[in-house]
């Protein structure tokens, strides 16, 4: 089983760094987005357009992306990433 520190490392990209790190896309790399915590500044996962999108419109809560997949499992939505 992987632990938070080997997460932490895929989502920093530190293996690799031509894919975004939350859906896998390779958008190329002059389209990978580096993102960063808005608190401190840290640098987190580089991440495609999309997904930066998805993170500030959720608000970067929890909760709200956590009901986000309930909400499409209720409904039968497949969660699949390609
Ligand atoms: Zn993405």
């Amino acid at each position: 089983m992987i632990n938070k520190a080997q997460r932490i490392s895929n989502w920093r990209g530190e293996n690799h760094v031509n894919f975004c790190a939350v859906c896998g896309c390779h958008p190329g790399q002059d389209n990978l987005i580096q993102d960063k915590n808005p608190s401190s500044g840290a640098n987190r996962g580089r991440l495609c357009t999309d997904c930066i999108t998805l993170l500030r419109l959720s608000k970067e809560s929890p909760r709200i992306l956590a009901n986000m997949i309930v909400y499409l499992e209720d409904f039968d939505i497949r969660l699949e990433i390609d």
